[in-house]
């Protein structure tokens, strides 16, 4: 379960190693807030660079924020 040791950073422009993997439903939204574009979208993974994740984070954890509050807790 380790083949993401390979891949490269799925937003458009960069072609850095991947730190973290997500699935990409999960993320799209978070990563356009940010201003940035996925190579592929109709990939289920998403995959970012440490560089882009420190980038796309503060919108994702906006986000999950959201989610939590809307289901109590
Ligand atoms: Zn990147």
């Amino acid at each position: 379960m380790s083949k993401d040791s390979k891949k490269t950073c799925s937003i458009v422009g960069c072609d850095k190693p991947s730190k973290k993997s997500f699935a990409t439903v999960r993320i799209a939204e978070s990563i356009n807030k940010s201003g940035l574009r996925v190579k592929d979208a109709s990939t289920r993974k998403a995959y970012l660079c440490q560089d882009h994740w420190k980038i796309v984070k503060k919108a994702y954890k906006k986000d999950t924020k959201a989610e939590r509050m809307r289901w109590g807790h």
